[in-house]
């Protein structure tokens, strides 16, 4: 059940840990130092549950996923008008740390290159670098839900190699986009060295996909407005000079960092954070990747996938008879909506010994959903419990598809069943209406 969802993510670190294409960040010293098999995954649904995998927990600096977030700060702190005025909305089809501006308006193209990003951190106010961190540093923690540390070596190096930043620091302020290049340029490297885990992109993601506010903590970080305009620039211009390719075959405002990090956002449904430190030509993650778009096309995920907003919820919950628990739904059934009904049955699974979906109320569900919900009942089963699906129309299980024997058209008919089985167990009988073709 919850289980499927575990399953199916370690079978995905499994799968991907045997891609070793790629190379490590080289252009300071302590990116080089990593372990280059590290792998984690962190998936966390739209309430803040976790699903990790692999070597969700490691630690790695968050290099260049730190650029939505002081983009998201500066246009909380300075307003949207003071921030367009020095960043552009526009994909560069550059390298991230291109030397380049636009040639008609000087200012960066957008905040998601090193350009841009520079010059979000001169719009996050502060009377001195220290300041400005600590603005920054405290609201990176909040999305994350707890506190972030900096990698001092790592920020030592950055500030030491640095001169490419450097100059386009200086290009941006002989533009006249910053005034103090050398202080905005210390914050910039400091932010690139804040340490983070999968878990702590994951949870950052799923502020962004609650449209600000962390679903760990309740705490609302920025507003859905500042939100909004974020993901527009991670789906635009989130993975460099990859975004095209990345908007076709993934579809998830993303943002990756030569940490090795990868950070995706399904509004209103879910965030994942990814670690695997192989990068490709572009700077991004060689595995994380490749675990994006499998992921995105096994589960749904891609955010035009679906025309209508995934609203699925359980209507109710309540005891038929003893033993025997009913769960209704309604609404639109995609991935996360099916995800949360396998959790609330595997929380409840103590108190049951049969569990009947009701679907009958069901508009719309998809094939990650409906692989879900046919899941639940083989691991109910392989748990000593029956699962029964109430589906008048074959919505979930189409006939002949070997579930025959725990689909029902009527609540009465699964009752019934149940209640002979809890007496029994004899497996039930098939209780299909004849209109149900099979
Ligand atoms: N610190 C790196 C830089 O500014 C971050 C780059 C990245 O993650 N793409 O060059």
């Amino acid at each position: 059940m919850a289980d499927l969802v575990q399953r199916y993510l370690d079978a995905l670190v499994a799968e991907f840990a045997c891609v070793t294409d790629g190379a490590l960040a080289d252009y300071i010293p302590e990116l080089t130092e990593v372990d280059p098999t590290g792998f984690g995954l962190t998936l966390s649904a739209a309430d803040g549950f976790l699903y990790e995998s692999g070597d969700a927990r490691t630690e790695f600096t968050i290099q260049s996923i730190s650029k939505p977030f002081t983009y998201a700060l500066a246009l909380d702190l300075s307003g949207p008008e003071a921030v367009d005025a020095k960043i552009g909305v526009e994909p560069s089809g550059d390298a991230f740390n291109e030397i380049s501006v636009d040639e008609h308006t000087k200012a960066p193209k957008n905040a998601m290159i090193n350009a841009g990003a520079i010059a979000a951190v001169s719009l996050v106010p502060g009377a001195s670098p220290d300041e400005r961190f600590s603005k920054i540093q405290e609201f990176y923690s909040a999305c994350a839900g707890r506190p972030l540390d900096l990698d001092e070596d790592v920020y030592r190096s950055e500030k030491e190699t640095g001169d490419r930043n450097r100059a386009i620091a200086y290009m941006l302020t002989s533009f006249g986009v910053l005034a103090d290049p050398d202080d905005v340029l210390d914050v910039y490297f400091r932010q690139c060295s804040l340490k983070v885990t999968s878990v702590d992109l994951a949870r950052m993601a799923a502020t962004l996909a609650r449209a600000g506010t962390n679903p760990q903590t309740g705490r609302r970080v920025t507003s859905a407005k500042v939100v909004q305009r974020t993901l527009s620039v991670m789906v635009t211009c989130g993975m460099y000079n990859g975004a095209g390719d990345w908007v076709s075959a993934v579809g998830m405002p993303a943002k990756s960092g030569v940490g090795g990090g990868i950070t995706a956002v399904l509004p209103g449904q879910l965030g994942i954070g990814l670690y695997s430190p192989l990068l490709d030509g572009r700077g991004n993650s060689v595995r994380g990747v490749l675990a994006c778009r499998a992921m995105s096309e096994q589960l749904g995920l891609h955010f035009l996938n679906v025309s209508r907003e995934s609203r699925a919820t359980i209507r109710a919950v309540y005891s038929a008879v003893d033993g025997v628990r009913v769960y209704e739904m309604h609404g639109d059934l995609m991935f996360a909506g099916a995800e949360k009904v396998a959790r609330t049955v595997d929380r409840d699974s103590d108190g049951f010994s049969v569990a009947i979906l009701d679907v009958s109320r069901v508009d719309t569900i998809n094939d990650p959903a409906r692989l879900l919900l046919a899941g639940m009942s083989t691991t109910l089963r392989e748990a000593g419990k029956l699962g029964l699906l109430v589906d008048p129309d074959a919505a979930v299980i189409r006939p002949g598809r070997g579930f025959d024997d725990v689909v029902f058209s009527t609540l009465d008919d699964a009752v019934e069943a149940a209640r002979l089985w809890t007496d029994g167990p004899t497996p039930p009988r098939r209780r299909r209406s004849a209109s149900s073709s099979d």
